[in-house]
């Protein structure tokens, strides 16, 4: 399969049809990044990249991390995670409070805001130095020194944080949050605020491509059985209240971020980033989604 070819086919479609969204700014720091930067990097399972525009230039991760610190607390916890966090589609918006009253305090699943901020407290009670770990991770699932925290975009959203901060308060309220409020949104912010580039993301995403063994760590990081529910929460959850159509777009198990990238896997063939900055209402990038549907339109093969 020539990866190569396809992905600038994709690359040069997508700028040709030239679909536009909005960036960021409820984030402020977010606002100042370059719209126009698109790029996409793909990464076989023998750990050959492939990659077309920016695909080398960092940019901010936002709740892309979240699957890495899933990633994390999942193996410590096992299915004892499953307690304090569900496993269903919301339904509703990434940063959406409502549901956690009727829900008596367990988020809906770990990648909305409030079930991130369930599965940050876990790490916070099991990691010493959490960002340290979580940065040390995903440098190494991704075998190489990646992972760089923006400070300007993390203060940011620290200074606009009350609606996360508010879900915290709520989560406590219902017991389900054991550390300190301030200590958690503190490495909350900071794995949202890592940045990193296509090509990294894709290589930290290459062990849901294969099983849970990471070329290059050289190591299992999760079992098999936890790498297939982790791609099955993307599949369901990765994009929030676009979850399903995301599915019948592109019908892969990916993870969005505010930022404006997408990672996603194919099981048993590849891991593949995409990253353009704007965004549509619901929060997901609008090129990046597109890239990624006429990504596996191309190669005629999904998880379908
Ligand atoms: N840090 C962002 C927030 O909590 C992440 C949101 C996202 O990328 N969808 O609002």
């Amino acid at each position: 399969m020539d990866y190569q070819k396809v992905i600038e086919e994709v690359y040069n479609e997508v700028l040709e049809e030239n679909p536009r969204g909005k960036v960021a700014d409820y984030i402020p720091e977010l606002a100042h990044v370059d719209p126009d930067r698109f790029g996409i990097a793909l990464v076989d399972l023998n750990g050959k990249v492939y990659g077309v525009g920016d695909c080398e230039v960092p940019f901010s991760i936002q709740s892309i991390s979240k699957v890495h610190t899933l990633t994390m607390v999942f193996h410590v916890f096992k299915s004892k995670l499953w307690s304090r966090v569900n496993v269903e589609p919301s339904g509703n918006p990434f940063n959406s409070i409502a549901q956690l009253e009727f829900e008596k305090g367990i988020p809906r699943n770990p990648f909305i805001n409030a079930g991130a901020l369930v599965i940050t407290d876990a790490l916070c009670s099991k990691f010493e130095e959490p960002i340290k770990q979580i940065s040390d991770f995903i440098n190494e699932i991704s075998g190489q020194n990646c992972v760089n925290i923006d400070h300007q975009v993390k203060n940011s959203e620290k200074n606009h944080g009350e609606r996360n901060t508010a879900m915290a308060y709520f989560l406590k309220a219902y017991k389900n949050f054991d550390n300190e409020i301030a200590e958690v949104l503190d490495v909350y912010f900071s794995h949202c605020a890592m940045e990193m580039s296509c090509v990294d993301l894709a290589k930290s995403f290459s062990f849901l491509a294969n099983d849970g063994y990471s070329i290059f760590a050289n190591r299992e990081i999760v079992s098999e059985s936890h790498a297939r529910r982790i791609n099955a929460l993307m599949l369901t959850c990765g994009f929030y209240d676009e979850s399903g159509e995301f599915a019948f777009r592109v019908g892969l198990p990916g993870k969005s971020g505010v930022g404006g990238g997408v990672a996603a896997v194919m099981p048993h063939k590849f891991s593949v980033a995409v990253w353009s900055p704007e965004l549509n209402e619901k929060g997901n990038s609008v090129k990046s989604v597109k890239a990624l549907e006429l990504l596996t339109d191309k190669l005629s093969f999904s998880l379908f």
